[in-house]
């Protein structure tokens, strides 16, 4: 299970804004209408339900939960549920168009939604989270479907609460829908690859984009922040590649080590270590500021939101910033990197492996078969090279940076698909 700790407030953009500002700029450099700016600003559909829930002192607590889909014009709409106390309609809004510009810049048929439920995971015993989950569903059973809107696992949820939503969703239905909900449990019908996916994303991007800044990955370092399942992957199978990984990090520090450190080994430390990289040997603490600022050649942060922000943005040395992490880059920090020549491989496009294989666990439901380990890599690295290259050539086209371009291939891809839908 996910939880993550919120950025410090004074380095906290509004979610929505920080998404506008992006699609804003995206949007003019395409010329899009204003009729159809309009359509793709707003969210097609919010639901905001009150969830009575018993909890284990037999007393009554009602939560508010969220489901808002941005946009289903490429197809279902597609988005995890985040269990967080931080959860409102605002961020749920933003993670929503997000999630349709992820979809969309991959080429995958989806298009965007994101859930939530205010509360705090943490301190819930799994029976309340079990029973919130199940009241969540019911009250969202019209908008869930396997061709209507495809929830998945996010800050604070994992394949336990998505076999709970199948199994609920299910009882409803009156037979077994697995695809109504993907990150399940394999023995439910998860896709295997899907654990390692989102990190093995994040390692073609770097590749790809080392290729073009003709960055040897043999002669390269690397420090990734966060270590939990993006980070983590990330750095062992960017590691396998030859990178020397310099620094790791988790909410208990940085940890760095000039000559390396084996990703691996820290796996093992902190599975061991009730999942926290404390204590860990062989590398001198740092603070995770000092890990961004370090002189590496690829950066990965691969933690929270709004970690390079205008206060340190002036202070990065990596050559490449390859984002693991939805939104680590405030748009205020963006243009400095810019200007500092840094190549960022933004997240719509760099995380977007774990929502292809999302994708891949939705076609094996409804296929009734199961993909090998083998396929699922092969072809969700194909589609990430795919969509690297395309968002590159559009940069070198038009001279944007990669983030702007990857709004610019999303949105001209969901603005076409709606002209000839023909939705006014
Ligand atoms: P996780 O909970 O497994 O790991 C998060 C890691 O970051 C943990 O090691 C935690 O200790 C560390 N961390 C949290 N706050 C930190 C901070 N302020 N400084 C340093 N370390 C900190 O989460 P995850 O699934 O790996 O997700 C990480 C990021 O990637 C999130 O932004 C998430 O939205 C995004 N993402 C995840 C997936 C996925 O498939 N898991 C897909 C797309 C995007």
């Amino acid at each position: 299970m996910a939880y993550i700790e919120p950025a410090p407030l004074k380095d906290r953009e509004n979610p929505f804004e920080a998404m506008m500002s992006r699609f804003h700029v995206a949007s003019q450099i395409l010329g899009l209408e204003d009729e159809i700016y309009n359509v793709l600003k707003s969210p097609s559909r919010q639901v905001i339900v009150s969830l009575p829930v018993t909890m284990d002192d037999g007393s009554i607590r009602v939560f508010e939960g969220y489901r808002v889909i941005h946009s289903n014009i490429l197809g279902p709409s597609k988005g995890g549920i985040r269990y967080d106390p931080m959860v409102n309609l605002d961020e749920v809004k933003a993670l929503a168009a997000w999630m349709t510009w992820k979809c969309a810049v991959v080429d995958i048929p989806y298009g965007g939604a994101k859930g939530g439920i205010t509360c705090n995971p943490r301190e819930m015993s799994s029976g309340e989270i079990e029973r919130l989950t199940r009241a969540y569903t019911t009250a969202m059973f019209h908008v869930f479907g396997p061709d209507q809107d495809i929830p998945a696992p996010d800050m604070g949820t994992g394949p336990r609460e998505m076999a709970w939503l199948m199994d609920e969703y299910s009882k409803m239905r009156g037979m077994t829908v697995n695809a109504v909900v993907t990150g399940k449990p394999i023995v439910l019908g998860g896709s295997l690859g899907r654990t390692e996916a989102t990190g093995r994303g994040v390692m073609v991007s770097a590749m790809a984009a080392m290729e073009k800044l003709k960055i040897n990955p043999y002669k390269a370092t690397c420090a990734v922040q966060g270590f939990g399942n993006v980070g983590s992957w990330a750095a062992r199978l960017l590691h396998e590649r030859g990178l020397t990984v310099q620094a790791i990090s988790d909410l208990s520090g940085a940890y760095y080590s000039e000559k390396g450190i084996d990703p691996e080994k820290a796996v093992a430390y902190r599975d061991a270590n009730k999942g926290s990289l404390e204590g860990f040997p062989d590398a001198t603490r740092i603070t995770n500021e000092e890990l961004l600022e370090l002189p590496v050649d690829v950066l990965v942060p691969a933690a929270t939101e709004d970690v390079i922000t205008g206060s340190n943005a002036p202070k990065i040395q990596a050559k490449l910033i390859v984002e693991g992490a939805n939104g680590p880059t405030s748009s205020k920090a963006d243009s400095i990197i810019n200007d500092k020549g840094i190549m960022v491989v933004p997240d719509i496009l760099a995380n977007a492996g774990g929502v292809t294989v999302s994708y891949f666990e939705w076609i094996q439901n409804r296929l009734g078969y199961k993909w090998t380990a083998d396929r699922v890599n092969r072809r969700s690295d194909r589609i990430m090279k795919d969509a690297f290259n395309n968002v590159f050539k559009v940069a070198q086209e038009y001279k944007v940076p990669m983030r702007i371009a990857a709004y610019m291939v999303a949105i001209d891809k969901v603005a076409k698909t709606y002209k000839y839908r023909g939705g006014f």
